[in-house]
């Protein structure tokens, strides 16, 4: 049965003890850390996960569950295509149902302006074989039983998938564990040991593991992890409600979404529903720091983020959070285990009525159960995904910017390749961590 969400009172699954070495430490136990341990460990490396709450139980758990090429930015286009291929091969490899199925992803135009929006990706979808389409008004109806809205089209990529992200990571976890990975949840890391511009270890609030490579894969934290040492990456974190229903009659297989309303099948009958429109920014010290990097986003969507000046206790920017600490005492990942904003109350409200709008065959929506998360926001919608030069075996992978569970096996895999030295089989320039500060103009990833 569906139980959600994720949270510091759920059992330890994985107690550690972390060990004295280590070749790779990851900080964070979201779907970028455990696929890139599980990909190291494949290669006998020795790899230990650092989660200071519990396995995916920050935005890995949270998100709608879509594993979707459309709609996705050029350059993550071939790591996500190759994320798809290993999402069935992990499925596989795990033993457990992780709800992956392909039941495509839908999204829907309410005037021929919006079906306009899509020709961008049509072109991009062509140039990689995709089997994306545009469907026609009546097409576009035939998908879904019962719906009251008529839309002037959409876009569909039948081959997008969905899975259940809470039982998915989760699973993946336990298959790095297996593969030989170390797992210490409600175990944060405070801070690297860098020795002449190397690191020499990481300290743990558990005691220091020797190594010499680290990835941070800290979702909304990293940034606060990395300033600490030096390298500043312009994060941000945003508010996303999500609520689930029980089960109800199959009106859709797959995922799809309009402006005011997505929806996406679960493998339990229900649906999990996320309201259209804005995000919520919370107005702490890097919001004023990073702003003039998020003008382009925000000029293109101005009504896309609303903002309240009060970032609540312990958040990654809160005016409160400490900025520097000694790895001998309390640091600001474990004053807060997980985290777990509440669901907004008017985007709760704003789900019922527009899926109600559009199927009214549903007397009422039995909303089950409602949560939110904070997604890790780029400035360019874009993930980094690199080595730091300034910091000689420090790895970054992080800023998914609300698109990292679908794509997050392809990204654990380059990373581990990266970390190897290896070639990763991609051109990982657009995500290169520099990016934001060796001058280059900014280039703005889709808002699909
Ligand atoms: C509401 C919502 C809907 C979304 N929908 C989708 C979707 O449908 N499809 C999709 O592809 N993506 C979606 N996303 C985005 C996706 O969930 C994220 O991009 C992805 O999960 C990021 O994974 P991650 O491993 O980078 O970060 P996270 O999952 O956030 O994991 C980071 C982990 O690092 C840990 N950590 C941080 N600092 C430390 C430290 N110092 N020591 C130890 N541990 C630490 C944290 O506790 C956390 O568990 C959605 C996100 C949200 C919030």
């Amino acid at each position: 049965m569906f139980s959600f969400p994720l949270s510091q009172t759920d059992p330890i699954r994985h107690p550690g003890p972390p060990p004295q070495t280590s070749d790779v430490v990851i900080i964070g136990g979201g779907v970028i850390g455990v696929t890139t341990a599980l990909f190291l460990a494949k290669r006998n490396m020795s790899v230990t996960v650092l989660e200071k709450g519990r396995i995916a139980a920050e935005q890995s758990s949270r998100n709608w569950g879509w594993i979707r090429k459309q709609g996705r930015d050029a350059d993550e286009l071939p790591i996500v295509i190759e994320a798809c291929r290993l999402w069935q091969q992990l499925a596989e490899e795990c033993g457990e149902d992780i709800g992956l199925t392909q039941t495509g992803v839908t999204y829907l135009a309410r005037t021929a302006k919006d079906l306009a929006k899509f020709d961008g990706f049509m072109k991009i979808a062509a140039d990689h074989a995709l089997d994306t389409r545009l469907l026609d008004s009546g097409e576009t109806a035939k998908l879904f039983n019962g719906i009251a809205q008529r839309y002037a089209g959409a876009m569909v990529t039948p081959s997008d998938m969905r899975a259940e992200p809470w039982v998915a990571v989760p699973a993946l976890a336990r298959l790095a564990a297996r593969s030989g990975v170390t797992i210490v949840e409600n175990c944060a890391a405070r801070a690297l040991d860098v020795s002449a511009g190397r690191i020499t270890g990481v300290w743990t609030e558990a005691g220091r593991i020797a190594t010499s490579t680290v990835l941070v894969a800290g979702g909304a934290w990293s940034s606060l992890f990395l300033r600490k040492h030096g390298v500043s990456i312009p994060q941000l974190s945003v508010r996303a409600t999500v609520a689930a229903t029980g089960p109800l009659p199959d009106i859709h297989a797959g995922a799809a979404a309009d402006a005011h309303v997505a929806f996406r099948r679960r493998q339990d009958g229900g649906y999990t529903l996320a309201p259209g429109g804005s995000s919520l920014l919370y107005l702490g010290p890097d919001a004023f720091r990073h702003a003039t990097k998020y003008l382009p986003a925000l000029m293109a969507n101005p009504l896309g983020t609303r903002y309240l000046p009060a970032v609540p206790v312990s958040y990654p920017d809160s005016w409160s959070t400490a900025r520097d600490w000694q790895p001998d005492a309390v640091s600001p990942f474990e004053r807060m285990r997980v985290l777990n904003p509440a669901p907004e109350q008017s985007g709760l409200q704003s789900i019922e009525r527009n899926f109600k709008a559009l199927f009214p065959q549903f007397e009422t929506v039995p909303i089950k159960t409602a949560w939110a998360g904070m997604i890790d926001a780029m400035p360019d919608v874009v993930p980094i995904v690199d080595r730091a030069q300034a910091i000689s075996g420090l790895f970054v992978a992080t800023g998914m910017s609300g698109h990292g569970f679908g794509i997050g096996p392809g990204i654990g895999r380059v990373v581990a390749d990266l970390i190897q030295g290896n070639d990763t089989g991609h051109n990982l320039h657009r995500f290169r961590l520099s990016r934001f500060s060796d001058g280059s103009a900014l280039q703005l990833g889709p808002a699909l």
